[in-house]
């Protein structure tokens, strides 16, 4: 059986991420439009029929840009909890009723063939959460938004086989960029984003045989560079002695382009 991942697009001008198995899928945002979406999916041969639903990871433009399009025109339920729900659903932005879903936190829940795990992570929105989704004995975790990695996020993330990471921002470029302070010193804190040598120490400590596959995601446009965050990891990585084996890769994920396809595959657990 396949887990498969594809990202639709990465940054911190629109995130939308596709897993799927042979059945089904899920998307993880809709933070580009809706026509987009769909058009990316069809470029990478998945039908809009076969989604079953959007995880909704917050509040910020660059993760709902298409949502309301998106669950309108094809009947998508959107799930996520109470608090983003409250935080999304504005006289501007309006969901069809029966779209909605509200998630619990740190509870499995079930769908498309998924069981699925919302944890919530440290961000300047009301309410962030990352989303942990598991097929048979595969995990995929993603954590795109995320100033410090705490002791809730901590455990999903090091239990993933195929993780979804931030990598913000190349400090040096942030430091030196143009953006105002006060807007740098948001971006570096706790509650802002992962820049490329935090996210960097972090893989390179929880770093195992079971991490099949790094995808660093949500790179700035302004403050980073797809050569700085995989150069980051790649020096970070030779400095503590770490080693890729023949199984595991490191993707940068870009954005609004599709990335390739990556598959799992995994076993059913018997019971
Ligand atoms: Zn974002
Ligand atoms: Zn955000």
């Amino acid at each position: 059986m396949k887990l498969s991942f594809c990202s639709l697009s990465s940054g911190s001008s629109g995130n939308c991420y596709y897993i799927g198995n042979e059945f089904y899928g899920i998307l993880i945002d809709a933070g580009i439009s809706a026509s987009l979406i769909r058009k990316f999916l069809k470029d990478i041969g998945i039908s809009m029929q076969t989604i079953m639903g959007v995880m909704v990871t917050h509040n910020h433009t660059d993760h709902i840009r298409g949502l309301e399009v998106l669950s309108r025109k094809n009947s998508l339920p959107v799930f996520t909890t109470g608090t983003i729900w409250e935080s999304i659903l504005t006289p501007q932005k309006k969901i069809s009723r029966d779209c909605i879903r509200e998630i619990p936190l740190q509870e499995k829940f079930h769908l498309a063939g998924f069981d699925i795990e919302a944890f919530r992570v440290n961000h300047d929105a009301p309410e962030t959460i990352g989303f942990h989704i598991c097929a048979g004995d595969k995990k995929i975790t993603i954590a795109t938004d995320l100033g410090h990695i705490c002791a809730t996020s901590g455990p999903y993330i090091k239990a993933a086989n195929l993780l979804v990471i931030e990598s913000n921002y190349d400090e040096e470029m942030l430091l030196n960029g143009r953006y105002p302070y006060y807007l740098k010193k948001r971006i570096q804190s706790d509650h802002g984003h992962l820049g490329n040598k935090q996210t960097s120490v972090f893989l390179a400590d929880i770093f195992n045989d079971e991490l099949s596959h790094i995808c660093l995601a949500h790179l700035s446009k302004n403050n980073n560079t797809p050569e700085k965050a995989l150069q980051t990891l790649t020096q970070t990585f030779s400095e503590k002695g770490i080693n890729l084996k023949s199984h595991q890769y490191i993707s940068i994920l870009k954005r609004n382009i599709p990335s390739e396809m990556i598959n799992l595959d995994y076993l059913e657990k018997v019971i």
